[in-house]
């Protein structure tokens, strides 16, 4: 008898959307032995092949019934679950793209000798991920791994699992497996002796447990976690109408529940009105809260009640609190929380200080660069951040001296991604990369085959235990 996690809709209290059976150990041991059993014929699988798999799935990315799902489950607007879908479409063909370069062996053949580097994969891989952004944060392991020729066991996170497990099923079964459940789950997972990589995003907590649970097993893990990111606006930086509604958005997309939001906002001091009134006034013309399956809503409600908890008191903890954008909804139906700008905080505020995750944002001010940068880079997160300038040398000037892992440069989060540029953190933002070639090849190691030319017929020779030159 399977033990089943129920989702609730954040958007409309009471309304079921679905439930998934819970894996425990035994399932999650078949899951792990199935894919590990598929892996080795997946590896020797021409390369042209194993990335046809991939264009496949993404050519299915275009279901309107898989959107609302998404928006149903996680209270993010449904305009922005179709895109973070076809977005998601749009990575796995640039992973079937990219993919015959970066796997490809390197040769070299030289005075030296023959030196063969081949990319090997590492064998079944395990993926934990959040419910902020479920399909692209899972797309971003399964498109990889896949294309360098592991198999995979995913485990969704309960909050979000039901359009995620629906993409997965398009997958050949063998090759990608779902297992379901809470910490417990994704434990069985990590330690399973049979698996060979951890591939893992989500908060510190459980990095922290993730991280030393596969050092026990000697497992490689990438761990991609929080992130507190500073946008400093330069004193040359004006506040434009299309700066503000990029800025507005950077913080509010998700209702703030983004890795990569903009979580704290630098300004220079005596500008602090003159950027306010201009915010004010973005978020009214960007700031929709409302029920995620309304189309004008660009804000839908947070998780849960316990995220809506903890960022009223964090709206309560001190400063002023100016409320943002516009009410289309009410907001009892849901965990709600209207998009609020804080002023006159220090940096030793909870808000200012910790990964607020959630839809406030403090407003700060700074008489010096070297002082803001020192403000910018100071904690233990360095996942995101941006600088804002008229003039583009400055701002890559400036953005060279911050301790994160991607910086944005006039603008901030979803908007300023490349795909060809990997995406990380730094300090205890995590390590490890997704996205750009680097992306790929975190699912390779690199493995050698070496002839040294000193022993081939007519080398030179070279004395028993001498190291080479
Ligand atoms: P979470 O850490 O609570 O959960 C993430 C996943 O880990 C879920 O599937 C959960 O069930 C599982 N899990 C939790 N504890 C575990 C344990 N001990 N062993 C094994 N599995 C465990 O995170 P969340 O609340 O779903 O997501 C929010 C956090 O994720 C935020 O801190 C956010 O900044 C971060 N995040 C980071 C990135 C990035 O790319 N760096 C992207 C999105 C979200």
């Amino acid at each position: 008898m399977s033990t089943w996690l129920e989702r609730e809709n954040p958007a409309r209290l009471g309304e079921l959307v679905g439930r998934v059976p819970v894996a425990d150990a035994p399932d999650v041991d078949e899951a792990v032995r199935a894919a590990d059993a598929a892996q080795r014929s997946w590896a020797s699988t021409p390369l042209e092949e194993r990335v046809r798999v991939l264009r496949e799935v993404a050519a299915t990315f275009d279901d309107e019934e898989l959107a609302v799902l998404l928006a149903r489950e996680s209270g993010k607007p449904v305009g922005d679950c179709r895109g973070e879908i076809r977005f998601s479409g749009v990575f796995l063909n640039w992973v079937a793209d990219r993919a015959p370069e970066v796997l490809a062996d390197v040769e070299t053949d030289d005075a030296s000798g023959r030196l063969l580097l081949r990319r090997r994969p590492f064998g079944a891989v395990a993926a934990i991920t959040p419910w902020n952004a479920p399909v692209i944060l899972t797309m971003l392991k399964v498109g990889p791994a896949l294309a360098a020729g592991n198999t995979i066991v995913v485990k969704p996170s309960p909050l979000a699992p039901l359009a995620i497990s629906e993409i997965l099923r398009r997958f050949p079964t063998d090759l990608v497996k779902v297992v379901h459940g809470e910490a417990e789950t994704g434990a069985a997972l990590v330690g399973h002796p049979l698996v060979r990589k951890v591939a893992f995003t989500g908060g510190e907590g459980a990095g922290r447990a993730i991280g030393a649970l596969a050092g026990r097993m000697i497992t490689p893990a990438v761990l991609e976690l929080g992130g507190n990111d500073p946008a400093v606006f330069l004193p040359d930086a004006e506040f434009t109408d299309a700066a503000m509604d990029r800025l507005v958005m950077g913080s509010f997309q998700s209702s703030g529940q983004v890795c990569m939001a903009a979580k704290r906002l630098y300004v220079p001091a005596g500008r602090e009105d003159e950027f306010r009134d201009a915010y004010v006034a973005a978020a009214l013309r960007v700031v929709v809260l409302g029920d995620p399956l309304e189309e004008e809503t660009t804000v839908g409600p947070v998780i849960t009640a316990q995220a809506a908890e903890r960022v009223r008191a964090l709206i309560a903890s001190g400063g002023e609190a100016v409320p943002l954008g516009r009410v289309a909804c009410d907001p009892e139906r849901g965990h709600y929380v209207r998009p609020t700008l804080l002023t006159g905080l220090d940096d030793g505020s909870p808000v200012v200080a910790d990964e607020q995750f959630g839809p406030v944002v403090p407003l700060l001010t700074y008489s010096d660069t070297e002082e803001v940068l020192a403000r910018a880079n100071a904690g233990e997160l360095g996942l995101g951040a941006s600088v804002w300038s008229a003039d583009e040398e400055r701002a890559f000037a400036f953005a060279r001296r911050f301790e994160a892992g991607f910086t944005f440069v006039n603008t901030h989060g979803r908007t300023g991604m490349a795909l060809r540029a990997p995406f990380g953190g730094v300090k205890r933002s995590g390590h490890g990369r997704e996205y750009g070639d680097e992306g790929i090849l975190e699912y390779t190691q690199t493995c050698s085959v070496h002839a040294p030319a000193a022993f081939r017929a007519g080398g030179a020779g070279m004395a028993a235990a001498a190291y080479p030159v």
